[in-house]
Order: C-alpha cells, then structure tokens, then sequence
C-alpha cells in the first residue's frame, strides 16, 4: 500500500458521505510530521546520529495514540499510512484517542542493550515537546517492548519534572501497565471471530474450522482464545511453514512444544488422536490455501495477492495483521464470495486495551483483569455490529462500512474543532 492508495480510500469515503472537498483534504493529510536527528554516544566511544521521525495524523477525537518502531527501513511513506490507520482504528473502535505513528531507523539487533536505552533516551529527549499525556501518546510496535516503553518515560518525567505514566502505554504491569495488554489484540480478534461465525456463518464454533498464518503475539493469543471458544483451528503457521490437521490442533500442546524450541511445522498434536504423525506440514504461504471456514492472517502485511487470491477456499478472511490483502486480490475474493473482516476493525484490540491503561494512569479509573476483558469484547463486538449494520444496508463491503464508520466520526469531530 502506498499512501495515495489509501488517500483514495479516504476521498472515496468522504464524497460517499457527501463531506465538502477541504474537509476531505484535511481528513487525508497528516497534522503534523516531526523529522528528528539525535545524537548516540556508542559503546566505542563515538557519536552517532541518528533519524527519528513521528507523524501526528489528527487528533480531533483525542491524543494522537500509535506505536514507535526500532527498524533500518523506517520510511516517511510507511509511517504516515500507519499514522492514518491509526486514526482510522480508534474512530472504528470509538477510544477517543487520534493517530500517530513514529520510529527510529536502526537495526536494534546491531546495538548493545546500553546503545538502545541511550537512544531510545536519546529520541525521547528530541521529541518530548511534542508528546504528553493529553497530547501524543506513543506505545510499542515493531523491534520496542515494554522495557524501552520505561526508558521513554523515565527520560520523559525527568525533562518535565513530574510523574506522567499516560505518556506512553504498553508497560510492564509492575511499572504502570495493565495485564490484559498483552493479550488483546488476539482477544479481540477472537471476538470478533465469535460473532462472525454467528452472524454471518451463522455455525457454531465447534463446527467452525479456522486457519492461522503468524504464531507470535497476536496468533497465539488469538489461537489461545480461540480453543476456549471452541473453535476446531485445523492449521497454524509461523515464518517457517504450517502444520495442518483437518481434525484439528491441540493448541496447548503445540504452543508447550513451541515454547520448549520446538518449530511449529515440526510439531504434531492432533485435538482428537492426541500427538500424531499424519498432519501435513506446508509453508507458510501455502496455508492460506488451507480448507476451512475462516482465515486468519496474523503474520505480516500483503500476503493474498492476485496470484493466490482464487485458491483461498475460507468464506471469511479475518485481517489480524495490518494489510495483509493485497486491492488486486480484494476483488477477486469478493467475485468469489468471500468476506474480508478489515484490519482497521478486527485488529483494533490493542487499542484498545492501550486506551484502558491511559485511563488507569491518567483518570485513576482501575478495571480489573476480567473485566477488562469482558469490556474489550463487548467494544469489539459492538464496533463490529455498527459496521455490519451499515455495510447491510448501503450493500457495500465490511471494509467500505468501516471506513464510513470511521471516516464520519473523524470529519465531525474535525468540523466541531474548527468550529470553536
Ligand atoms: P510477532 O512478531 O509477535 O509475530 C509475527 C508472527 O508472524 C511470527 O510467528 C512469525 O514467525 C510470523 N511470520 C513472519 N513473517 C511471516 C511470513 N512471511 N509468513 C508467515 N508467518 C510469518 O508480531 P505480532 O505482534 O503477533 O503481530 C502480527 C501482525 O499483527 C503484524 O502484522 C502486526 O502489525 C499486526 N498487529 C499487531 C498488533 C499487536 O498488538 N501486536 C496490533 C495490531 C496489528
């Protein structure tokens, strides 16, 4: 996706929504882009400078709120239409929150764990005007975890000179986070899950076979969930191929083989026959070709493309991972009859649960781990029905309905602030 592609999607919304061209123009572009270099005293004893960068899309429904990725290919382009996802995502999930998106462009895995506390120290330090409780609010994304998160706002509070744990989210539990972060993007996307197979399916999840490419953070948690619901999940797969029973998997067996080294396309267990010898073993690719009801990409963006669009035999396709349907093959599983939950709804758990731990730290408003939980689901389950509703009745796709969702709440708070 380049962002003209999705500041088309973004004109088409507005003009299905009758919004004034400049409303429109002012929806597309991001507010703000801040361009930094910063200095990094190496384990060598030389300074290096590096390019940070955060884009600042809108925030007339709140803070701008998004990630902060370590990668050597952070670019402009990528970061402006992950800062628009964003605001897209928060205005679908209703949080009142905006987007942003920001990054550093290093290869971590070539710092010392010294290097990347100093330059994660460092970029706070070179944007810290920028960002703020009730301003920006940055959390993890790619290559940056919950102890960089600390790093970022201990450097935070020192400039400032005040406590101020809504900075960032994404903490450790035992430094201002909350427990059900970790698992709420894959939560989330199980909710969403459950109420699709009801509505649109309309089995039972027991009768649902489902298929996962991506086994990390939010593929696990998703599968986890997932196996509690009753789903039969028949394959999962990571970067290095796919295990597939038509049986279906036990999960927790896999995930504990997983855990102890084990690859996920080497291992084995079957939730009927127990640890078994007769699953198939594909690549990771060739999963989304697997046999079942719904799929789930839940690894990296672009995987369906036009070449193996017309050999995905799921009815429901479930956007975990950001973008991972390629326009080209959009409309041809739409030819076929295959729905496509979109990303900016049905992986917008995470969010989510970054919106529950801001109010925590800023507003003291405390929701203990189950019901945190049970909120997260019934937002997601929510957001879900209001984007079928719409998309029932103009007969247009979930992604088109959400973006009107989305694109509607975003021009109408917009308007109000330019009003006052
Ligand atoms: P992760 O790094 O924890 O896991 C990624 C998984 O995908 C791993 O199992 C990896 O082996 C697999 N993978 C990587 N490349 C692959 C390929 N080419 N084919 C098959 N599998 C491949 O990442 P994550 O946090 O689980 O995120 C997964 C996706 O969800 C990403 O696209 C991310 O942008 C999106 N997402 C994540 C969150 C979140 O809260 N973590 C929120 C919104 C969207």
């Amino acid at each position: 996706m380049n962002y003209r592609e999705i500041e088309k999607l973004i004109e088409e919304t507005g003009q299905k929504l009758k919004l004034k061209k400049n409303l429109i123009d002012a929806i597309k572009k991001p507010q703000k882009i801040i361009k930094v270099k910063f200095p990094v005293l190496m384990d060598d004893g030389k300074t290096r400078i590096f390019s940070g960068i955060r884009v600042q899309h809108n925030n007339a429904r709140g803070p701008y709120k998004g990630g902060l990725r370590f990668h050597q290919h952070v670019s402009t382009d990528e970061v402006k239409i992950l800062a628009v996802l964003m605001s897209l995502k928060t205005a679908v999930i209703d949080v009142p929150f905006g987007g942003g998106k920001g990054g550093v462009t290093v290869d971590p895995k070539t710092l010392s764990k010294s290097e990347l506390k100093k330059l994660t120290k460092s970029f706070a330090r070179s944007i810290y005007k920028e960002i703020g409780e009730h301003k920006d609010i940055p959390a993890p994304d790619v290559n940056t975890n919950p102890e960089i998160m600390k790093w970022f706002r201990q450097e935070y509070e020192k400039i400032i000179g005040k406590k101020a744990p809504g900075v960032i989210t994404g903490k450790a539990t035992n430094d201002g986070g909350i427990k059900v972060r970790d698992e709420a993007t894959g939560l989330g996307g199980a909710a969403i899950t459950l109420e699709v197979t009801k509505s649109l399916l309309k089995k039972k999840p027991q009768d649902t076979t489902v298929a996962i490419q991506g086994f990390g953070n939010v593929g696990s948690h998703l599968a986890h969930h997932l196996t509690h619901m009753g789903f039969k999940i028949v394959a999962i797969a990571d970067v290095e191929g796919s295990v597939v029973h038509e049986d279906g998997l036990d999960f927790h067996s896999t995930l504990r083989e997983i855990k102890k080294g084990q690859k996920v396309c080497k291992t084995c267990y079957c939730s009927v026959h127990g640890k078994s010898d007769d699953c198939g073993f594909v690549s990771a690719e060739k999963v989304l070709e697997t046999k079942c009801d719904i799929l789930i990409p839940a690894a990296v963006g672009e995987q369906i493309n036009k070449n193996n669009a017309s050999k995905i035999k799921a009815k429901i396709i479930i956007e975990m991972a950001n973008h991972p349907v390629l326009k080209e093959a959009e409309k041809i599983l739409e030819k076929n009859g295959v729905i496509i939950v979109p990303d900016i709804l049905a992986n917008a758990g995470g969010v989510l649960a970054s919106f529950y731990e801001w109010q925590e730290n800023v507003k003291g408003i405390k929701l203990p781990y189950k019901k945190a939980q049970s909120a997260l689901i019934e937002k997601m389950r929510q957001a879900l029905r209001s984007v079928e509703k719409i998309a029932k009745k103009a007969k247009i796709t979930l992604r088109e309905a959400a973006y009107m969702v989305a694109v509607s709440k975003i021009a109408a708070a917009t308007e109000k602030a330019n009003r006052s």
